[in-house]
């Protein structure tokens, strides 16, 4: 769950730092999480303002809504008030701060292609 929320918050700086960008994989294992893009820019310039970004987006301890927007359809989102609301039906943490402490990687799988690798450890 920590894993999965870490990558929630990473994808959604990520398409605000990069408008349009095309998320092509995701995976979440039990140690790490990746991410996969489509992007023909590098993203390691930019990795340690996402990585601060997201870090202090986990040291807001922000409160984590989840709930149905059409529970007929079981449908879910997941919502921090004044940072985003995003549709998923996953479980997710209560409370950002949760996460504890954020690790990203940046790898080039291919051309053309952009992972971000994403690590939680204790404080
Ligand atoms: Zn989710």
């Amino acid at each position: 769950m920590r894993l999965h929320f870490a990558a929630e918050i990473v994808l959604e700086l990520v398409s605000r730092r990069f408008p349009g960008i095309q998320k092509i994989g995701a995976h979440i294992a039990q140690d790490k999480a990746r991410i996969d893009f489509l992007s023909a820019e590098s993203l390691a310039p930019v990795l340690p303002a996402l990585w601060a970004d997201a870090q202090a987006m986990i040291a807001a301890d922000a409160a984590i809504v989840s709930a149905f927007s059409d529970e007929t359809a079981e449908r879910r989102y997941w919502e921090i008030a004044g940072f985003a609301r995003v549709a998923c039906g996953g479980t997710h943490l209560r409370r950002t701060g949760e996460v504890g402490r954020l690790e990203l990687r940046r790898k080039n799988p291919g051309k053309g292609k952009e992972r971000i690798e994403i690590y939680v450890h204790e404080r």
